[in-house]
């Protein structure tokens, strides 16, 4: 489908009554805040006012409604409620119930999963209830029949021990780093790394994109446990009915990590082999990013891994955030308007205006451009590291990170790629033309800025540009308002 410009791309549809509402709650909040502790209350404002004056262009980054923002200030902070849906350890949680059931009612409408676990309070978190949830399932559970027990407080100390060591020697394969891969997905310094043997595959050299025949062939010579697809840096689709084949072909459980894209699973844009809930045994994702919700996670499986998942808590995670779950349900809510399908179509093509606008201007992208939310633009062409262009842009009113790309010859702390995003500059209301004009001004700083002898940080930007940039961002931003109407 393609946007429809008699749709808001905002949520919910920011009508004055809207504005002026929300207005009066931040004021009254803000007052309310500023009498204990004067200093949050200005934190706060300034908070808003740097976000409406950048051009955001971080790709897991986004701005959630103030429908959103306003339900995860309420008592339903102070409420204990491990467990799940009716089965608590805790009194009095008929309110949370609710919260939550509505949460995982919208969760699995909006996927079309057969189960959802809303409790995740990160996108890290997810990965490892999910880790867990498919341990338990694969390893665990057949362990007990064995044993001829039902609990694991049951085992003798021997089938313990030997239990454990099991589980800690499974293995995994997930998407290498520098071809977009995500930390959580079995890298040593996260935790997952250390619970799993890890191996990875990456993307072919010549084209940047994902070679499936590798992929199947790391599989069968290495044959793991679980099965990871998903990313945060790749720019392109991944082919899900393609990773299950493969998945199955080895005995493996295919877990997608949708953090970076599931808005566009959400929204209709990623749809067939492109969707990976049908494919996936178990689905994770952050309900931050093009997603557009509160800041947290969200699991959702096949029946078969659904009550694994659903011992999350106290498996792995603390007592649920029942706030930010009802912030969920508030999200999720609005991702199931139409409204939020135009949006999700216009994050991908404002990914594509943009990738051409920077292509058309001499730019080199890893992949040769995008068809998801995210640019990766190689910034060796113009003699610079990452973290040199992305201090440029900085200065220049652009937000953006540095990031690594393939066999990257800079490593990953100074990297020689820069990652974009469009989510969030899209909420704000940009369009094709706005993004073909962001371009222009990345292209302007980055021709415009030299490295300093041989330092990989140092760079100067020539007179003169920063301002310009500044001045052209500000008007971009000017008639695009970042909550249209909000005052404080
Ligand atoms: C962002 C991200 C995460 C982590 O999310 P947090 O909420 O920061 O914990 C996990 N996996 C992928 C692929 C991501 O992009």
């Amino acid at each position: 489908m393609t946007a429809d410009s008699t749709i808001s791309t905002h949520v919910p549809a920011p009508g004055a009554d809207y504005a002026a509402t929300a207005s009066e709650a931040y004021r009254a909040a803000l007052a309310v805040i500023e009498s204990v502790e004067p200093r949050i209350a200005d934190a706060t404002r300034k908070e808003l006012a740097d976000q409406r004056d950048s051009l955001k262009l971080i790709a897991s980054e986004n701005y959630a409604s103030p429908a959103v923002l306003l339900t995860m200030g309420t008592w339903f902070s102070d409420k204990y409620a491990e467990g799940t849906v009716g089965h608590r350890f805790y009194a009095a949680c008929q309110n949370v119930d609710t919260v939550e059931s509505l949460a995982a009612e919208h969760a699995r409408e909006l996927f079309g999963a057969p189960y959802a676990y809303v409790q995740p309070h990160s996108g890290i978190d997810a990965n490892l209830v999910a880790f867990w949830a498919i341990l338990a399932t694969r390893i665990e559970a057949p362990a007990l029949t064995d044993s001829g027990v039902k609990h694991i407080n049951d085992l003798s100390e021997a089938e313990w021990e030997r239990l454990r060591a099991r589980l800690g020697s499974q293995r995994l394969l997930g998407m290498s780093l520098d071809a977009g891969g995500h930390l959580t997905h079995g890298f040593r310094p996260n935790i997952s790394g250390k619970m799993f043997h890890q191996r990875s595959y990456g993307t072919d050299h010549e084209t940047g994109l994902i070679d499936y025949d590798a992929v199947r062939a790391a599989a069968k010579e290495f044959k793991p446990l679980i099965l990871v697809a998903g990313y945060s840096a790749y720019p392109r689709r991944v082919n899900f009915a393609t990773m299950r084949e493969i998945a199955d072909e080895v005995g493996a459980t295919l877990m997608v990590d949708m953090a970076h894209f599931a808005g566009l699973v959400a929204g209709k844009v990623f749809t067939g082999d492109e969707d990976p809930v049908p494919h996936a045994h178990v689905t994770t994702t952050t309900t931050h990013k093009s997603l557009r919700g509160p800041r947290g996670g969200l699991v959702l499986a096949t029946e078969e891994f659904a009550p694994a998942v659903d011992k999350g808590c106290p498996m792995v995670l603390g007592g649920p955030l029942s706030h930010v779950m009802a912030a969920k349900a508030v999200a999720l809510a609005e991702a199931r308007q139409p409204s939020f399908q135009a949006y999700a179509q216009r994050i991908a093509d404002n990914a594509k205006a943009f990738a051409e606008g920077l292509l058309k201007r001499g730019a080199t992208l890893v992949t040769g451009g995008t068809d998801n939310h995210l640019v990766l633009l190689d910034v060796q062409s113009y003699g610079l590291t990452g973290r040199q262009a992305e201090s440029a842009l900085l200065d220049s009113g652009v937000v953006t990170n540095r990031n690594a790309i393939p066999s990257d010859p800079n490593g990953a702390w100074y990297t020689s790629g820069i990652r974009f995003g469009t989510p969030a500059l899209t909420t704000r209301g940009f369009g094709p033309q706005e993004f073909d004009r962001v371009a222009e001004l990345v292209v302007e700083v980055l021709s415009n800025t030299t490295a300093e002898g041989t330092s990989k940080a140092k760079y100067k930007l020539a007179d003169g540009t920063a301002d310009r940039v500044h001045a052209a961002a500000a008007e971009m931003l000017a008639a695009n308002p970042l909550y249209p109407g909000l005052t404080l």
